[in-house]
């Protein structure tokens, strides 16, 4: 590892690639012979209006976006979000969303203030740690959309298989599992998500979503800055916005292009999940807490038999130059994040660090 760095398996702020970081770092004094850094430079500026353009051109090529879909970038992180698609999808007040952890939860319990909400399925029984079958979903006509969080990035569960929306726009929270793999964006109505997940910084969403669901006659006290249209017009340039999380995620999607593009990127993903999921899968002292069809490629939660012994293992693997393998305060045990940016050499030394904690407990 170089400069001193760690294996970082935090779930979000999350680990960057190195070359990006270091392409940072050359810039960071003077961009390009402006002068200066992208952080002190107007984002009225020609050089910044490239930055920007040429971000959301690289995503359009990476994902292969069709011309009828708007890229926005918005602040306010993925949780802004849960109440922006209310207040500007629920055209007649309804929507189904399906409940499959955390995330999914939270969106629902936003959406509530705005309309009615059809829970109409959910993994709760088993403490979310599946997809439910979603084939053949009870959806009223008059539903505006049904809202799926395609990864949770606390339960480690992901959509093996898009539900069946009988023809309803599907929205999509991708922030955690953004650029992870190819993505057919025209089977979606909206996909966003955070991009300190999968992508860049915090405080960044970026919203791809389709031209004839942004409307201008939503409710007059909707905030200017909570309707799609305002960012639409304005080319992500209403008031300033994220310019920094912008120019980082542009270099992120270069980088993407670089290793070649998606399709690469899930080869990679899937080989290195496989490390990890393989080492569970024979392990005596460590289970997976999700069904198989439904692991996520990005983050892997996993207990051993006792809240003690989970502690061990974090102190240990701490200890050990691997960081963040807690899992979340809200369901325990560990979780490990895998996203883009970890190396398959990280997983590896992961995986001999908790196979000698095995060795060593069982002697
Ligand atoms: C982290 C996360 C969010 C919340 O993101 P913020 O940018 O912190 O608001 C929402 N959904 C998913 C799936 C996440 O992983």
């Amino acid at each position: 590892m170089k400069y001193g760095r760690t294996y970082n398996f935090s779930a979000g702020p999350a680990t960057m690639p190195e070359p990006v970081l270091e392409e940072i770092r050359d810039e960071m004094m003077n961009y390009r012979g402006s002068g200066m850094c992208v952080m002190e430079m107007s984002h009225r500026s020609k050089v910044f209006q490239q930055i920007i353009d040429e971000a959301e051109a690289d995503l359009r090529e990476l994902m292969n976006i069709p011309d009828n879909y708007k890229v926005l970038f918005i602040q306010g992180g993925a949780t802004l979000q849960f109440a922006m698609i209310p207040m500007n999808l629920m055209k007649n007040g309804k929507a189904v969303y399906i409940e499959t952890g955390a995330w999914s939860k939270k969106a629902i319990a936003e959406a509530k203030k705005y309309g009615e909400v059809i829970v109409a399925a959910s993994s709760k029984d088993k403490n979310y740690s599946y997809i439910p079958d979603c084939s053949d979903l009870d959806i009223p006509e008059d539903t505006d959309y049904v809202y799926i969080c395609e990864n949770e990035t606390i339960h480690g569960v992901t959509w093996p298989k898009l539900p069946n929306t009988k023809g309803h726009v599907l929205v999509s929270d991708q922030s955690s599992m953004f650029l992870s793999k190819p993505c057919n964006v025209s089977d979606y109505g909206m996909i966003y998500g955070g991009v300190q997940k999968n992508i860049g910084p915090a405080g960044l969403a970026i919203v791809i979503i389709r031209e004839d669901l942004i409307r201008d006659d939503l409710d007059p006290k909707t905030p200017v800055y909570m309707s799609y249209k305002t960012h639409a017009d304005a080319g992500s340039l209403y008031n300033t916005p994220n310019c920094w999380a912008i120019y980082v995620c542009g270099k992120v999607f270069k980088y993407l292009k670089s290793i070649g593009g998606l399709a690469e990127m899930e080869k990679i993903n899937i080989d290195k999940a496989k490390v990890f999921y393989d080492f569970l899968d024979q392990s005596r002292m460590f289970v997976g807490t999700v069904r198989k069809e439904d692991r996520s490629l990005m983050n892997i939660p996993f207990v051993t038999e006792s809240k003690e012994l989970d502690a061990e293992v974090i102190a240990y693997t701490k200890s050990n130059g691997f960081e963040n393998l807690k899992g979340h305060k809200s369901v325990g045990g560990l979780r490990a994040s895998i996203y883009n940016a970890m190396p398959k050499e990280g997983v590896e030394a992961l995986v001999e660090c908790l196979k000698d904690f095995e060795a060593n407990h069982n002697k």
